[in-house]
């Protein structure tokens, strides 16, 4: 009798689904079942690099998968890859046969051992004074080439501090040697050990081909990971749950991604990305942007806690960065003659726009902003505290969410991206130079 009974429930459901009725797929249920599994004890909190958040992708990959998304990575929508912490054991060298001081030397490699000379092909350069050292350092780091960097000796104070950039790095296979000298020599000789470690890190990422602009890109993305297990509090609770943060976020991802490909008229492309390791720097966002070109992403939704009431109350959000595009005023648009209200981000201050992964994208140049409603004006009767009191706390947990305002939330914003995914509309994009 049961399952009878279920055949015929799920005949009448896929009669809706053909009529295109949103509530039959974006509904408390179905946001019920996802966060729920993501926020359960199981996944032990989604911390970066424990078994807890692989599981959490696993999940993930198979509700995409159910939505008939394409992979994005041959049969697999697991985009993977690999940081690296070398821990620093040794270095040594001379310029012009002069010896160099061990504390004016630091590699940034991924090798366990180098050992380098003028001979070696690495490109010599110098970064001179009145040069921002970080970023013109990363930016070596980041070109995928070898180089010898010396550094003027006005960045003394600093120097020692390039150090910092080894303490979570992109797998590459280019090795950076900074060296801090008054000269810039012409013969050289560089040796350096590392004690390497990889650990291996996952976006789950799942494609919607657009029917006819399939070369532009409309993201939807929220980060799976949070804080994993810490010390346990009065009522012996040690896992961080993140209901709210950001596994409501994740949820919608998923709920857009069934949405979207039960939908399937989309003439842009849709790419649905949850993030790993975006508490713990923003390693995944970082990655994923590397794998499309910026250009042809032309917008981007990420969604970053949207389980509780904002301040407006039910059936409104707000939108971080909203006065960088003209997106948030598209979205507005399409969800004119609705319930539902977009507003701008009211905690300007709180720097919300560079909190979450919109930022990797958006300094890229791409319309890229967060979605939230979390009440995140500062308390002003406890230091370093939010109003939104669940906030990278233990008892941030499913049973502080509103189901049925997320599942509104959800729909809205699925709605509010109509005319950008049938390419009628396309956002402003990020003034780069006005982004830090
Ligand atoms: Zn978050």
């Amino acid at each position: 009798m049961k399952k009878m009974f279920l055949a015929g429930l799920l005949a009448t459901t896929t009669s809706f689904v053909f009529g295109q009725n949103i509530d039959k797929i974006i509904n408390a249920t179905e946001v019920e079942r996802i966060e729920r599994t993501l926020s359960s004890d199981e996944m032990q909190g989604r911390r970066t690099f424990s078994p807890g958040i692989d599981k959490a992708a696993l999940f993930i990959a198979e509700e995409f998968k159910k939505a008939g998304l394409q992979p994005v990575n041959g049969k697999s929508y697991l985009q993977e890859f690999a940081m690296v912490a070398p821990k620093f054991i040794s270095a040594s060298g001379n310029f012009d046969n002069n010896p160099l001081d061990v504390k004016n030397i630091v590699v940034v490699t991924c090798q366990p051992t180098i050992s380098i000379t003028d001979k070696s092909g690495y490109e010599k350069v110098t970064l001179a004074a009145g040069k921002n050292l970080f970023t013109e350092a990363q930016n070596y780091i980041r070109s995928g080439k070898n180089y010898l960097v010396v550094v003027d000796t006005s960045h003394s104070k600093n120097f020692p501090r390039l150090t910092g950039m080894k303490r979570q790095l992109f797998k590459a296979d280019n090795s950076v040697v900074f060296v801090l000298s008054l000269t810039t020599p012409s013969t050289f000789a560089i040796e350096a050990k590392h004690e390497i470690t990889e650990q291996k890190l996952m976006n789950v990422v799942g494609i919607l081909p657009g029917k006819k602009l399939k070369d532009e890109y409309v993201i939807f993305s929220g980060h799976y990971d949070h804080l994993g297990i810490r010390k346990p509090n009065e009522a012996g609770d040690s896992i961080y749950n993140g209901a709210n943060d950001d596994a409501a976020g994740t949820t919608a991802v998923m709920m857009l991604a069934h949405y979207f490909a039960n939908k399937k008229d989309n003439e842009r492309t849709v790419i649905f990305a949850a993030f790993t390791a975006e508490e713990v720097g923003g390693y995944g966002s970082q990655y994923f942007s590397r794998q499309f070109p910026p250009e042809k992403v032309m917008a981007m939704f990420n969604i970053e806690m949207i389980g509780t009431e904002s301040k407006w109350g039910t059936n409104s959000a707000y939108i971080t960065g909203y006065e960088r595009t003209d997106m948030g005023k598209i979205l507005e648009k399409n969800l004119e003659g609705t319930q539902f209200k977009f507003y701008p981000d009211p905690y300007t201050k709180q720097n919300l726009f560079y909190r979450s992964d919109n930022a990797t994208l958006a300094r890229l140049g791409v319309p890229a902003h967060t979605i939230s409603t979390s009440r995140m004006e500062a308390d002003s009767t406890a230091f370093n505290k939010t109003i939104d009191k669940y906030y990278h706390n233990l008892d941030d947990e499913i049973e502080t969410l509103d189901m049925k305002n997320m599942a509104e939330i959800i729909k809205a914003i699925a709605i509010s991206s109509t005319s950008i995914i049938a390419g009628k509309d396309t956002p402003s994009r990020v003034d780069t130079t006005q982004v830090r």
